[in-house]
């Protein structure tokens, strides 16, 4: 758990693809800085309802699960609304939805490619149309995309991911223009590697791809970019959100931050 403080109570926070790795983790450092949440993403029911439930237990906060699926616009929109049906307000906006594949261009399926764009870069789109008119009406809103170091530069075999990361920068830099007057800011954070299910999933994929072993894809590939030699952890990454989300981040806009311990100085 986060011990990043600030005060965020009687917020709204939506954070997509919070069901597992930085997206709960993120979620969680915004509850414990008292903002109500919304919790969106796939798996197990039960599993989703202890989240849910222990969030609210732990941080004294009013913990939703909303179950839009990022490949279906309408109900992208359906969950902007729940915020206000539920609590009346939306503060915050959190685009974390990801998922990944790896494998050779020319290996590369189709069906893969239009996923990743739909749900790393498209569901972005659709939340944030639907969000801004709520946050202008509020007249403040906080909008984080969580991009990637593939937003900055590239790797071989993550074409659409990569794609989709470079896309997400764009949108976050073109909305922060239309809304630069209105006290409503978009940034963009952009992790390097962090040992998440998604990360992991990667290993594998990644070893056959290069035909090399799973401890060498860590040493060799991930932690190779990262110059710290060091996976970045989710509090690294919670207190920027913070930051971004309070008083003190209001003329931070359009930016994208890394945070992959000089990854893309090089
Ligand atoms: P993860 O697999 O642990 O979590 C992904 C989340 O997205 C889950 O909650 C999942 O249910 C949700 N999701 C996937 N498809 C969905 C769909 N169709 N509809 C709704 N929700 C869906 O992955 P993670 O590593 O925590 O990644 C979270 C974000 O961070 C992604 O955007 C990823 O690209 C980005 N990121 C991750 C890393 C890393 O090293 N882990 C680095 C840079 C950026």
């Amino acid at each position: 758990m986060s011990t990043i403080q600030t005060d965020l109570s009687g917020q709204t926070a939506i954070i997509t693809g919070s069901t597992s790795g930085i997206g709960a983790a993120l979620a969680e450092g915004l509850a414990a800085c008292g903002a109500n949440i919304i919790l969106n993403g796939l798996g197990d029911t039960a599993d989703i309802e202890a989240l849910r439930a222990q969030m609210a237990a732990t941080h004294g906060v009013e913990v939703r699960y909303h179950p839009a699926n990022m490949l279906k616009t309408d109900e992208i929109a359906d969950l902007i609304g729940f915020a206000g049906t539920e609590f009346g307000r939306l503060d915050i906006l959190v685009n974390n939805a990801g998922i990944q594949h790896v494998a050779k261009i020319e290996d590369f399926p189709a069906g893969k490619w239009d996923a990743i764009i739909a749900i790393n870069l498209s569901s972005a789109f659709h939340a944030i149309k639907a969000a801004i008119p709520v946050m202008k009406a509020q007249g403040r809103g906080r909008i984080l995309n969580i991009a990637s170091a593939h937003g900055l530069v590239a790797s071989p075999f993550k074409s659409a991911y990569v794609a989709a990361k470079h896309g997400i920068v764009g949108l976050t830099k073109t909305v922060a223009l239309e809304v630069a007057e209105c006290s409503i800011t978009a940034n963009a954070i952009c992790p390097g590697y962090v040992r998440t299910p998604l990360v992991d999933g990667q290993i594998a994929d990644t070893a056959k791809a290069r035909g090399i072993s799973e401890e060498e894809v860590v040493r060799d590939v991930m932690l190779k970019a990262q110059p710290t030699k060091k996976f970045v952890e989710y509090d690294e990454l919670v207190g920027l959100m913070l930051y971004l989300a309070s008083d003190a981040g209001a003329s931070c806009n359009g930016a994208a931050f890394p945070v992959e311990g000089g990854w893309t100085a090089a």
